[in-house]
């Protein structure tokens, strides 16, 4: 990991070798937590600028409130400490890990009583799938039913489903998995939304059994000031298969074209013209460099 100097726990500067729990902490073991991934990024005039972060901020409380995590701070308190915590470390660009979790003193699955503690890690990060376009597997593994839990909230044990489809893919020598809903509908992939174009119409899955992405609500966003029409709709796999172009959409992912699903090529197998107008759009918005979008930047 490219580490830093400080992480910010519980209110304190720890230095990044010393910032460590319990291994009785009941998140550990039971994965009822609640985190975020947020990017900042260099701007031209070498400011640096946090994308959505009060949008981060609010999911990470709402996916705290959902099991019931009395979070001892403000979400503009955790704004503060994440604005400190990278002029601390004096990092221009990078990755924003804030953690709630249920720490040490309590064991059994009701969490109530355990201390809540508070984690903001900052560190540098470059591109995520490490590929400018990739190669999709779907997934023998069925994204978490709505029912089972709160879809909506970005909590640790969610990811246990991910990192199965995951290994599942990699195993498979692809980029990325695609799970598929309850259902067999396009769900999102384990850590991205996604996206597909035909007839020059974008079209992404419903807010169902997804978790609806502050990348995906930009794009959305972007879409309609190009005029490019959005329809969000339950879409099959061999929809998606014989789309002209897709893409991931992610806060680590970005916005990242995808080549391959199965053995399916997507469209001739590069990047299509309405992935590469939204791309290069999200990427000069994220950096500062549109006056429309700096509405969405903090700057540290
Ligand atoms: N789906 C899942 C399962 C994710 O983990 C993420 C990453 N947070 C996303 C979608 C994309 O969300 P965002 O654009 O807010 O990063």
């Amino acid at each position: 990991m490219d580490t830093v100097d400080y992480i910010w726990m519980n209110g304190e500067y720890i230095p990044w070798n010393k910032a460590k729990i319990h291994v009785l902490s009941h998140t550990l073991h039971y994965g009822g937590g609640a985190f975020e991934g947020i990017r900042f990024y260099e701007t031209e005039d070498g400011k640096s600028a946090i994308f959505r972060l009060e949008e981060h901020m609010d999911r990470l409380l709402f996916s705290a409130s959902t099991i019931q995590m009395e979070v001892p701070y403000t979400k503009q308190e955790l704004v503060e400490a994440t604005l400190e915590t990278i002029r601390k470390n004096n990092i221009k660009s990078g990755y924003i890990r804030p953690i709630i979790y249920f720490g040490y003193g309590k064991m059994g699955l009701d969490p109530r009583g355990a201390k809540v503690d508070t984690c903001i890690a900052v560190w540098g990060w470059g591109s995520y799938l490490g590929e400018d376009m990739v190669k999709v597997k779907t997934s023998s593994y069925v994204r978490i039913h709505p029912k089972s839990t709160e879809t909506q909230a970005k909590l640790c044990g969610h990811y246990v489903n991910s990192i199965m489809a995951s290994l599942e893919a990699h195993n498979a020598g692809f980029h990325e998995a695609l799970l598929l809903d309850h259902k067999g509908f396009v769900a999102e992939g384990p850590g991205e939304n996604i996206f597909a174009v035909k007839d020059g119409k974008l079209i992404t899955p419903e807010s169902v059994n997804i978790l609806v992405g502050i990348t995906r609500d930009s794009i959305f966003e972007i879409a309609k000031n190009n005029n490019i029409e959005l329809i969000e709709k339950k879409m099959k796999l061999e929809d998606l298969k014989n789309a002209d172009e897709a893409f991931f959409t992610g806060t680590a992912a970005e916005v990242t074209p995808i080549k391959q699903i199965d053995d399916s090529i997507i469209g001739n197998g590069e990047i299509g013209p309405v992935t590469e107008k939204l791309k290069n759009i999200y990427t000069k918005a994220i950096h500062g460099a549109l006056e429309q979008y700096t509405k969405w930047l903090t700057y540290a």
